[in-house]
C-alpha cells in the first residue's frame, strides 16, 4: 500500500482522464485483492473512502479543478470508480456474491419444502352459509346480534313473558350479579338467536325480510346431540298479506334446495311463544326416501325445524319504536333451525361434540 497523494491530472481531455482514472482503479483493485482480515478491510475503507482522507475525495477534488467543459466527463468518471470501490468493498466484507459463500449457503432444491395446509371452512360454517345463501337467492338479508342480550330482548319482546313457563324449555346461562336491576335489563347469555328479530324490526318499518345465523347459548349437558354452544339460523319475513302458504312454500323450497328436489315437508301443530300457530316443521327422510330406516326411527320422517306466523304480541313490542308493525295491517312469519342437526344429517355424523373437538383427522374430511 503506498501512501502518495493522488496527482491532480494535467490535462482534462478524454484521453488524459482514462488514463488517470485507469490508474486510480487500478490500484484500488490491487490494494482490495489482497485484503484478508477484517481489520485490512476497515483500513482500506478508511483509506479509500473515509469522510476526511479518502483517496476518492482526492479524486472528487479533481471536480473543482476541471474547467467548466470538462466537469461532466470528469463527474461521470468519478462515478464508475466510486461504485467500483463501493463494490470492492463488498465483496471483501462478504455481502457481495463470494463464490465460498454462495456455495455454503447453497439450497438443496431437491429436498421437499415445508407444507402448508390449505385452509377450508369448517363444516359448521359451510352450513350455515349454504343456509343463508338459499335464503339470500330468495331476497332476503342478513341479520346479527350481540350473544350478551337482555333479558327483554332475548324473552320478553319474544312473549315469554317474566314467569312463563316457556322459559324453562330454554335452560338459560345467566351474567353473575345483574340481580339489582330490573328484570328486562339483566344480561344473560342468548338461547336462540331470535332477540335480533326484535332488534331488526325497531330499525326498520316493513316490509322486512331477514336471515340471521349466529351463535347461541343454553346450559344443556353435552351428549351424542347436544352441546352448551350450538348455532342457529332464523328467519323473518312481514308484510302485507303474508299468509301461512307463504311460509309453507318458503320452507318446503328451502328444504328441497338444502337435501334436493326430491325431499317432501310435512308441517305439524306445535308451540313456540312468539309464533301463533306454530307448526314443528318434518321431512321426508333423506337416508331411505321414506320407507322408513334407523335413522328416522322407521318413520320415513325427520323433524328439523320450528316455525309459525309472527304472534301479534310480538308486533306489539316493535310497536313501541316503528308504529308500522300494527298487527291490524301487517303479518308475517318466521322460523328457527339449528345448523349443527343439519350439518349432521347432510354429512352423516353422529356425535355432535365434533365439530369442536380440533381434531384435523375429523375436519381434514371437509377442506
Ligand atoms: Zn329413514
Amino acid at each position: 500500500m503506498t501512501n502518495d497523494a493522488i496527482p491532480t491530472p494535467s490535462a482534462f481531455d478524454d484521453a488524459a482522464l482514462d488514463k488517470a482514472f485507469a490508474a486510480v482503479s487500478r490500484q484500488a483493485q490491487d490494494e482490495a485483492a489482497q485484503l484478508a482480515t477484517p481489520d485490512a478491510i476497515e483500513a482500506y475503507r478508511l483509506r479509500w473512502v473515509g469522510r476526511k482522507q479518502g483517496r476518492l475525495n482526492d479524486v472528487s477534488a479533481w471536480l473543482k479543478a476541471a474547467p467548466p467543459s470538462a466537469k461532466k466527463s470528469v463527474g461521470e468518471r468519478f462515478k464508475v470508480l466510486k461504485d467500483l470501490v463501493d463494490g470492492l468493498l463488498e465483496q471483501a466484507s462478504g455481502a457481495g456474491p463470494n463464490p465460498a459463500a454462495l456455495a455454503a449457503e447453497a439450497i438443496d432444491i431437491t429436498l421437499p419444502g415445508t407444507r402448508r395446509l390449505t385452509g377450508a371452512e369448517h363444516p359448521i360454517t359451510r352450513t350455515l352459509n349454504e343456509i343463508v345463501s338459499v335464503f339470500a337467492a330468495l331476497g332476503y338479508s342478513v341479520g346479527v346480534g350481540p350473544e350478551v342480550e337482555t333479558d327483554f330482548y332475548n324473552f320478553e319482546s319474544m312473549n315469554f313473558p317474566p314467569g312463563h313457563p316457556a322459559r324453562d324449555t330454554q335452560d338459560t346461562l345467566v351474567v353473575a350479579n345483574q340481580e339489582r336491576r330490573p328484570l328486562r335489563d339483566r344480561l344473560l347469555l342468548r338461547t336462540h338467536t331470535s332477540p335480533v328479530q326484535m332488534r331488526t324490526m325497531e330499525q326498520q318499518p316493513p316490509p322486512v325480510r331477514i336471515v340471521i345465523p349466529g351463535k347461541v347459548h343454553r346450559n344443556d349437558a353435552q351428549d351424542a346431540t347436544h352441546s352448551p354452544i350450538f348455532h342457529q339460523v332464523e328467519g323473518l319475513c312481514v308484510d302485507t298479506n303474508i299468509t301461512f302458504s307463504d311460509l309453507k312454500g318458503t320452507l318446503d323450497h328451502a328444504m328441497k334446495a338444502l337435501f334436493g328436489s326430491s325431499v317432501k315437508t310435512r308441517f305439524f301443530p306445535s308451540f313456540f311463544p312468539f309464533t301463533e300457530p306454530s307448526a314443528d316443521v318434518q321431512i321426508s327422510c333423506i337416508f331411505c326416501g321414506g320407507k322408513g330406516c334407523r335413522k328416522c326411527k322407521q318413520s320415513g320422517w325427520i323433524e328439523l325445524l320450528g316455525c309459525g306466523m309472527v304472534d301479534p304480541a310480538v308486533f306489539q313490542f316493535a310497536r313501541e319504536k316503528q308504529p308500522a308493525y300494527d298487527p291490524k295491517k301487517i303479518s308475517g312469519f318466521a322460523f328457527g333451525m339449528g345448523v349443527e342437526r343439519i350439518a349432521m344429517m347432510k354429512y352423516g355424523i353422529s356425535e355432535i361434540g365434533q365439530f369442536y373437538a380440533g381434531d384435523m383427522r375429523f375436519l381434514g374430511q371437509f377442506a
